[in-house]
């Protein structure tokens, strides 16, 4: 049956695509090897390292963010390599899973899954490796398992203090251009990341930002490789060519997204996500429920992960929302299934959005017969009004 009004997509990525960037798209595919195409991969090749805030070459693939993570581990590493990770949720225990299928020697730091990677425990692990046999260290930096945030420039300055070499690797697949990043200036070697969330696109590209050490890994790194052989990209990428054919479709989407973001500023749309956040763990402490993650200050802007109350499940709850009022929320994964749900508020998103999104879990509550007080909506609302957005005028 028609369901009238539109669907309220409030997963933590994708996020819903805008208009303008679906007009982008859905212009004629041109000849990727033909004279005008060298414009458009010129114009997406040097946009997207305005994003990453690098100056060093950022390779885009025609991939999901799983293939990003692919490509970070096989350009820079060789078979039998020591790779610390850091579980901060289920993205890092399914990066972990692809090197272990790698053949890389995968150690993780345990985490509880609620909060980010912690420098002191990396730094600590490293200065015990003192023959110096960890090849990279591998974090998530916005884990969107859970909603928590790791401090990518406080887990350089701990490998720095380990005196380690190892490269420094971020999956920011869900924290890029909804929370500041800076992949020069936090000294990350290989930042990888996807199109689907802060970037407003849809599925379909995924990135790797590659510093020079990075670059001089790959000359010695021995895991086969063929689709992801940055060397086999870079060449081309110098005159805005790729190797094979690439998502031309999403590069139109890709230069459209960056001047958007660009028009909004940077800091503008983090402190969006930010203020968005703040607003909506408002509503959740109201309703009397836990957010997942505990670490205060490493709470996300991108989204909220909400415990359920003992006995409840998540998903019955997601299912009634989704019938009830047409809107998806994010499930819990893996060793946090069917007890936590996850509400994304990220990407071309505004306060109305938010309150309405709000809305719909605060009567899906209701309808699932989820036992909760009442005035989450209300609460949101307040932070909303106490803490202006940016470009609003005050009066
Ligand atoms: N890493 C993070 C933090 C993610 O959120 C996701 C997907 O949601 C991935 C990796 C995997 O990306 P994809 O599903 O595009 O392959």
């Amino acid at each position: 049956m028609r369901r009238a009004g539109r669907h309220f997509l409030q997963i933590p990525g994708p996020s819903a695509v805008p208009e303008q960037i679906l007009q982008a798209i859905s212009r004629q595919t041109i000849d990727h090897r033909g004279p005008d195409f060298a414009k458009v991969g010129q114009r997406a090749l040097s946009g997207i390292k305005t994003i990453f805030k690098t100056v060093q070459p950022v390779i885009i693939y025609p991939s999901s963010g799983t293939g990003g993570w692919e490509a970070a581990l096989v350009n820079s590493l060789s078979p039998g390599d020591r790779v610390l990770m850091f579980e901060t949720g289920h993205f890092a225990t399914l990066w972990k899973k692809i090197a272990e299928k790698l053949e890389l020697r995968a150690e993780f730091i345990e985490g509880d899954w609620r909060g980010g990677a912690d420098p002191d425990r990396i730094e600590a692990y490293l200065a015990e490796d003192k023959s110096q046999e960890i090849k990279a260290v591998c974090v998530v930096h916005n884990e969107t398992s859970t909603g928590s945030v790791s401090p990518i420039a406080a887990i350089r300055k701990a490998i720095d203090n380990a005196g380690h070499s190892a490269l420094f690797m971020v999956d920011t697949i869900s924290g890029l251009a909804s929370l500041d990043y800076r992949h020069d200036e936090w000294g990350v070697d290989v930042t990888v990341s996807g199109s689907q969330k802060g970037l407003m696109l849809p599925p379909g590209l995924s990135f790797n930002a590659i510093s020079e050490k990075a670059q001089a890994a790959n000359t010695k790194a021995t895991l086969k490789r063929s689709y992801w052989d940055w060397a086999d990209m870079l060449g081309p990428n110098k005159s805005g060519y790729f190797p094979y054919t690439p998502a031309t479709n999403l590069l139109y989407g890709l230069n459209e997204a960056v001047d958007m973001l660009h028009e909004e500023g940077l800091d503008n749309v983090f402190a969006r996500h930010a203020r968005h956040g703040q607003a909506a763990r408002a509503a959740v402490r109201a309703w009397g429920l836990d957010v997942l993650c505990a670490t205060q200050g490493q709470e996300s802007g991108v989204l909220t992960a909400v415990l359920m109350p003992e006995g409840h499940s998540a998903d019955k709850f997601r299912a009634t929302a989704l019938e009830h009022f047409d809107i998806s929320l994010g499930n819990g994964l893996s060793k946090v299934a069917d007890r936590v749900f996850r509400i994304g508020h990220l990407g071309d998103f505004n306060d109305l959005m938010l309150v309405a999104t709000l809305a719909g879990v605060e009567m899906g509550l209701t309808k699932a017969k989820v036992p909760h007080n009442c005035g989450g909506v209300t609460a949101a609302m307040e932070i909303l009004d106490r803490t202006p957005s940016v470009g609003v005028a005050a009066k």
